[in-house]
């Protein structure tokens, strides 16, 4: 199965995709946790992306597309993938088809998830990630067990730099600018299907998997 999930900032494709991707055993695979895994290491891509990240603006396609590639070509792909948070552009759209076709491979379905815009804002500002696992969390729906303390690892909950307002609004116009035009794009390909990103985390998750269901990719919902 190989999945994509497309969506603005807060849409909650992480949360949803590491679930999707843990339920049925695939490679999840998000640039934007990268990177911040780089930055954190301090390597030289991690210094390189640090401040285009904190102002909300894209990392050039072809650090990214370079990245990614190396993800999907990995021994951990094979049984397939949920990409989040790649592609966020057409070229990277176009990037991701042929590096799938040099293997044979295409995407089976695109997953969009709709969120009114004044709900992302108050999720993002209520975003806080482990700094150790990378778990999300949210402050007003999904508090940690112990304030601060992520309840996987223990790992210390940290607000993103690219959570501030400012950049929140710049990683909006980022969205409606370059990535959104990929729902047409992959409406086009006949593979995209839109979800009500509104309601709680497991419900959300819930039609997904009636997607998953309805399109042929799993079984019954509970599949493995
Ligand atoms: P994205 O990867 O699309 O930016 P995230 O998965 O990181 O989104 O979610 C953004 C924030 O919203 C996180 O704090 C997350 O815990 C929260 N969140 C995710 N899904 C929901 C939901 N269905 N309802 C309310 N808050 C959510
Ligand atoms: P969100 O889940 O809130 O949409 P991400 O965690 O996916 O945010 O991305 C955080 C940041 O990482 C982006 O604002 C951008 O700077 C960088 N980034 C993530 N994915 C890409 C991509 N496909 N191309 C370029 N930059 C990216
Ligand atoms: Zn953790």
């Amino acid at each position: 199965m190989r999945l994509l999930f497309l969506g603005p900032p807060g849409a909650g494709k992480g949360t949803q995709a590491k679930m999707i991707a843990e339920e049925f055993g695939l490679l999840h695979i998000a640039p934007g946790d990268i990177f911040r895994q780089e930055v954190k290491a301090g390597t030289e891509l991690g210094h390189l992306v640090e401040g285009i990240m904190a102002e909300g603006r894209l990392v050039p396609d072809d650090i990214t597309i370079q990245i990614i590639e190396k993800r999907l070509n990995s021994p951990e792909a094979r049984n397939g993938f949920v990409l989040d948070g790649f592609p966020r552009n057409l070229a990277q759209a176009q990037a991701l088809k042929d590096m799938l076709e040099r293997k044979g491979e295409r995407l089976d379905l695109v997953i969009d998830l709709v969120v009114p815009e004044e709900e992302l804002l108050k999720r993002s500002m209520s975003r806080r990630v482990c700094a150790k696992c990378g778990k999300p969390y949210n402050l007003n729906l999904d508090p940690p067990e112990v304030e601060g303390r992520c309840d996987v690892c223990g790992g210390e909950l940290i607000v993103r730099d690219d959570d501030k307002e400012d950049t929140i609004k710049e990683r909006f116009r980022v969205y409606h600018e370059e990535t959104e035009p990929l729902r047409e794009y992959y409406a086009k390909c006949g593979i995209l299907v839109s979800v009500d990103g509104c309601g709680d985390i497991d419900s959300v998750c819930d039609k997904i998997k009636m997607c998953l269901l309805d399109k042929g990719l799993i079984r019954e919902a509970k599949d493995r």
